[in-house]
């Protein structure tokens, strides 16, 4: 076992260092307009090779969570989720939610990126945008 550490290809520095900025950049297709995570060479729409890294607004909306009760890394201590969110951008990224949880089921509630120290480096995760009582993870 041992700790996480950010995927490092050759398409995904820039985006860490937007995270390591608390505002996080994707890249947009500059033929097609399309958004695209995790960062590639082409545009998985068009194919063009052609982009611009864009802030993206940080809203999305969950479309999955799960709930881990067994350790698979030493930094992520069991229990904690893992929330699938899709961008208002339209990519689906994988982070956890922090903060007050939704009551019932999590599917479609509203959530806004939020960047926390972990493991002595940026990350991005998500918390409510509406205010909820509940409890705290
Ligand atoms: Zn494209």
């Amino acid at each position: 076992m041992g700790a996480t550490k950010p995927v490092m290809g050759l398409y995904d520095k820039p985006m860490w260092d937007s995270i390591e900025r608390q505002h996080m950049e994707l890249q947009r297709c500059t033929q097609s307009g399309h958004f695209r995570y995790p960062p590639a060479p082409a545009c998985p729409h068009c194919l063009s090779l052609d982009h611009e890294w864009r802030a993206i607004s940080g809203r999305g909306e969950i479309l999955s969570w799960v709930i881990y009760h067994r350790r698979y890394f030493d930094d992520y201590p069991p229990p904690y989720n893992v929330v699938a969110v899709r961008l208002a951008e339209g990519p689906i990224i994988m982070t956890n939610l922090v903060g007050p949880i939704p009551a019932g089921s999590w599917i479609g509630a509203q959530v806004e990126l939020c960047y926390e120290l972990h493991a002595g480096r940026m990350i991005n995760r998500v918390r409510l945008r509406e205010p909820v009582t509940g409890p705290t993870p």
